[in-house]
């Protein structure tokens, strides 16, 4: 449904370019909102980005109007694509001026909904914005321009022996991965985006152009002043558009080998985890996966692993302390009751356990056609996380009749619960929503996060305010009001205005 007209708003200015007129329709599947811009907008978005660069129809704005979550699509009113930040800057000066909403929009693949225009307006997608600005290979460092993903710069890389190691799963955009700061399998080894990070250059709502460390640094450290570097990693495109990023870079390991280590229950592999971190060993991965997701990928990705809760480990470095660090690894998990070590060292072998790692959500979604997913993303730290994993599931197990996977980055204290419902049923959206709202509560009482990398986007608002506490909160809303107090970046995200 349309919330709020933007005629209200905009009729409060005297330059009176966006007006809205909405008619609704249904589908089966969702309302969809139908939108007639103004031909003056539309034109004034297509003077700055050109033509070729601007889309109203309804399939264009449908496409930018959900991400990869359950949340029902909000299609903006008008898709602009840009491609420098000359073109950022004005469409964003142009958008303030009228306060008309702008989304910024990397690849999609958000989990909470952070691209769907909840109020309409210009949805801003980066991706012709390609370019690998610099490698300074000898630093350990490049810049990209927004659009830039994950995969393109590491292909790129491939001859300088550094790769950019955070991996969500999907090829999402780095800007992107700012903005949500996102981490995936392998930040118990190489951190988030927070730690990897150095610089941002960030268009303001207002148009303005700044540089969160300031123009041109790249430094690995930085006492000057306010961190705004930390400000935007993970302000999921309320504060300001992302238009490049300085991250790091580290070394290709010299070798690496991954293994599977099935157990008897639950327990067992989640103290195993805690052990093996507690000793301090400098393990690049672990993963875990329950009975369920494992038969999921199984099924999936055509492979044989033992049907039982199970760890994926990932080490690296050099050959001999690698053997070592694996010995180690393995005797714990031994003594903890785990079986079935199985060794993939072979680089095939090795990226055919990762994909089917990465590639859980779309295994178990093929065991429902036509159900939809939500993951739950608590976090908390790693001497609780027995206790986080055993609570969610008897809540789990005491809510009933819900398909549901438990995966996990445990390294970092990190779990995802997955639930596969028909968002068009009413119970089992109360359901799942209950669930995640009960699992995010357990994380929260014992010292842990309602989201660990998927964000705040439009669902996680209330669990937010619960984390934070309500002091927090209003100095979060006037950082908000500081940044955008037109607060025409991406309405309805993050904080309750
Ligand atoms: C199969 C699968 C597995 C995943 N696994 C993980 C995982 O393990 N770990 C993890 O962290 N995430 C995971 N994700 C989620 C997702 O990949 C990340 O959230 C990613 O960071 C989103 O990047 P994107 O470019 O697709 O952003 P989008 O989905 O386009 O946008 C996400 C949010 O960021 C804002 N935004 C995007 N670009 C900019 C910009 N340039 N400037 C300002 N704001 C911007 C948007 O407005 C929105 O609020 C997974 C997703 C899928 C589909």
């Amino acid at each position: 449904m349309y919330r709020r007209t933007l005629v209200q708003a905009v009729c409060r200015h005297s330059v009176r370019l966006y007006h809205r007129t909405v008619v609704h329709h249904n589908t089966t599947k969702q309302t969809v909102t139908k939108a007639k811009i103004p031909d003056r907008f539309v034109q004034a978005v297509i003077d700055i980005v050109g033509n070729d660069n601007v889309s109203t129809t309804d399939a264009i704005r449908e496409q930018h109007g959900h991400d990869e979550s359950y949340h029902a699509t909000s299609p903006p009113d008008i898709v602009a694509f840009a491609e420098n930040t000359v073109h950022v800057s004005r469409v964003a000066k142009l958008c303030n001026d009228n306060e008309v909403p702008l989304i910024p929009f990397g690849t999609g693949t958000g989990m909470e909904g952070g691209i769907n225009a909840l109020k309409g307006g210009l949805c801003l997608n980066l991706s012709k914005m390609k370019k690998i600005v610099s490698v300074n290979a000898e630093d350990f460092d490049c810049t990209v321009e927004a659009g830039v993903t994950r995969l393109t710069l590491n292909n790129y890389l491939r001859d300088t022996g550094l790769t950019f190691p955070i991996d969500p799963g999907a090829d999402a955009s780095l800007c992107g991965m700012c903005a949500t700061s996102a981490s995936g399998t392998n930040a118990v080894r190489y951190g988030t985006m927070r730690e990897n990070v150095l610089n941002m250059e960030v268009v303001l709502p207002d148009g303005r152009i700044i540089y969160t460390a300031g123009k041109g640094r790249r430094t690995k450290k930085t006492s000057a002043g306010y961190n705004l570097t930390n400000l935007f990693v993970g302000s999921e495109g309320t504060l300001g558009i992302i238009t490049q990023a300085t991250i790091r870079l580290h070394g290709i390991p010299e070798a690496t080998i991954s293994a599977v280590c099935s157990f008897n229950n639950v327990q067992e592999a989640v103290d195993s985890t805690v052990q093996i971190l507690q000793m301090g060993i400098p393990i690049a991965r672990i993963e875990f996966l329950d009975e369920v997701s494992v038969d999921a990928s199984n099924r999936y990705s055509k492979l044989d692993m033992k049907v039982a809760p199970s760890l994926f480990f990932e080490f690296t470095g050099s050959p001999d302390t690698l053997d070592k660090q694996a010995e180690v690894v393995k005797e714990i998990t031994f003594l903890n009751g785990g079986s079935d070590f199985k060794w993939a060292s072979d680089h095939q072998e090795r990226n055919r356990l990762w994909k089917a790692r990465h590639d859980m959500l779309y295994a178990c979604m093929a065991l429902k056609p036509g159900k939809k997913p939500y993951s739950t993303d608590v976090c908390v730290p790693i001497s609780n996380l027995p206790e986080v994993i055993m609570r969610s599931n008897e809540v789990i197990q005491q809510a009933g009749a819900i398909d549901a996977f438990m995966v996990g980055h445990v390294g970092d204290g990190n779990i995802h619960s997955l639930f596969l419902f028909d968002t068009e049923n009413k119970k089992e959206v109360e359901l799942v929503q209950g669930l995640a709202e009960t699992i995010a509560t357990i994380a929260m009482e014992l010292d842990g996060t309602c989201t660990g990398e998927h964000g705040i986007g439009m669902g996680k608002r209330g669990l937010l305010q619960q984390e934070i506490g309500e002091t927090g909160m209003e100095v979060m809303r006037q950082l908000k009001r500081t940044f955008d107090p037109k607060g025409i970046m991406n309405p309805g995200k993050v904080i309750f205005e």
